[in-house]
Formats: structure tokens, sequence, C-alpha cells
């Protein structure tokens, strides 16, 4: 399958869209009646290659998907934090050439990350949590991706996490990083999906997956902080297993009410 570039964002589409008065939650009223499909179409058709797929799990491969049937124009990167199991480089490159588009790896920052590990060793989040690895290995290196483009398309879904992404809406002014604008915006088209649509999705389209997934892997992330879950736990439970909190989350979606206007 092969991504075709012939069908650009228009940069009228995307003026329409910026300098709308109405607020995002309005235009989130308009989405949330839309198929996944239609909004993926909906933000590629405003930003074309200045939206980026982010690139990790099941979910994003979808998305990647229904991109490229799309046929409009879109970026996609990922996070190799350095502790990404062989079989998820793997895949990665797997989707690289199913699909053939590119795919901007993004690595963390060499200096900080030296430091932290020389400091700290290479498994201080056991002991002292995993926010300040998460930090250097994902956090900056999302920042730096995002700070060239003026949208986003993320995997995230309501029932991936209640207690974090409970009240998850399809498009977001991004709290937490900017963009190369004023705005940074984020789609999330599978919001109201379940697990098992995105699976069936997966199984109808042929669309690539991780191995791992057949080893009882669900919510995959690095290797030392995911291990399988059993067909009664929820997904996350099996990231950051030694962490009580039930908000588990990597520092990449940070969420805030916010109106456009
Ligand atoms: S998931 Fe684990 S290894 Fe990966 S960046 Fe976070 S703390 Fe570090």
């Amino acid at each position: 399958m092969r991504l075709s570039p012939d069908q650009p964002s228009t940069p009228q589409a995307r003026e329409d869209f910026q300098a709308n008065t109405r607020s995002v939650q309005t235009y989130n009223q308009e989405l949330s009646t839309l198929s996944p499909v239609a909004i993926v179409e909906w933000a590629l058709a405003r930003f074309g290659r200045d939206c980026a797929i982010a690139f990790s799990g099941a979910e994003d491969v979808v998305l990647i998907d229904m991109a490229a049937q799309s046929g409009k124009e879109f970026s996609v990167f990922c996070l190799d934090t350095g502790r990404l199991h062989p079989e998820t480089l793997e895949f990665v490159e797997r989707v690289r050439s199913h699909y053939q588009v590119p795919i901007e790896v993004m690595s963390p920052e060499r200096r900080a990350l030296e430091e932290f590990v020389h400091q700290k060793g290479l498994f201080s989040f056991y002991e002292d949590g995993h926010n300040e690895c998460c930090s250097l290995r994902k956090v900056e290196p999302l920042r730096r991706a995002l700070s060239t483009r003026d949208a986003w398309i993320t995997g995230q879904r309501r029932d991936q996490s209640p207690d974090t992404r409970g009240t998850l809406d399809t498009l977001e002014l991004d709290a937490g990083f900017h963009g190369r604008g004023e705005a940074l915006y984020k789609f999330n088209p599978l919001a109201k999906w379940t697990s098992d649509q995105v699976w069936h999705y997966i199984r109808e389209h042929s669309v690539p997956c991780n191995p791992l997934h057949d080893h009882g892997f669900r919510s995959i992330g690095c290797a030392p902080c995911t291990r399988p879950v059993q067909p009664d736990q929820h997904e996350r439970e099996g990231r950051w297993w030694w962490e009580a909190s039930a908000k588990k989350e990597c520092g990449l979606h940070i969420t805030e009410q916010v109106d456009s206007n």
C-alpha cells in the first residue's frame, strides 16, 4: 500500500479552521458525530503533513491505516526511548515498509540521558518512580517532535484509563506542549472506541501489529516497564506494575479543559 501525496491539505481549509471564532468545544460537538475515519480525514484536510500521527501501539497503526486510506498527506513519528523491546523496533520497520510512509524516529537528548544514567543507573524507576526517566526518554523528544507541527493525532481511548482518560474529547487544545504556532491541536479519533473495536478493525483491514500481543502483552511500552496481563486484568495493569497509582501516565498526555476563545 502506498501513501498517495496527490491530495494535499488546502491552505484555505487550514485558515478557515484556525481563524474561525468557534471554540474547540464547538468543533468537538461536530467531530463527536463523525467516525474515526472521518475524523482523521477532517484533521488531514486541514493540516496535512503538519499533522503528525504519534506511533507506538496498535491504536496508532489503525490511525496510520485510516490516514493512508484517505489518500491525504500526513506525517508519522515515534519515540525510540532506547528501552523498547526488539519486537517493537521490528514492528516500527514493518509499518514503515507496509505503508511506505517515512517514520521520524525521535531519540532522547544524549547529554541529559547520559548524565541521568551516570547518576542513577539504568533501573532507578523501580526505586523512585517512572516520571524522571519518562521525562527524559519520552517527554523531551515528544516536545521536540511537536515543536515543528500544528496538530497531532493520538490513539488515546477513554476506556484505557477511566481515571485519566475517562472524559477524553475528540479534539483538544494541547495543554502540555507547544507547536510551531499559537495553538497545538490534538485529535483523539478513537476516544470513544473500545479495545474490541480497535482489534476488530485490525483484523478486518489486515493491519500489522506487534508480535508481543501474541504473548499476553496488551498495552506495550518500554521493556523494563511492561509485562503481560491476564485476560481479566485491565490493559494498563501491565505498565509500571510496581506503582500503586491508578493514574498511570508517562507525561505524554496532559489534559486540561481549555477553550480556544
Ligand atoms: S517506560 Fe520505563 S524505561 Fe521507558 S521511559 Fe518510562 S520509566 Fe524509562
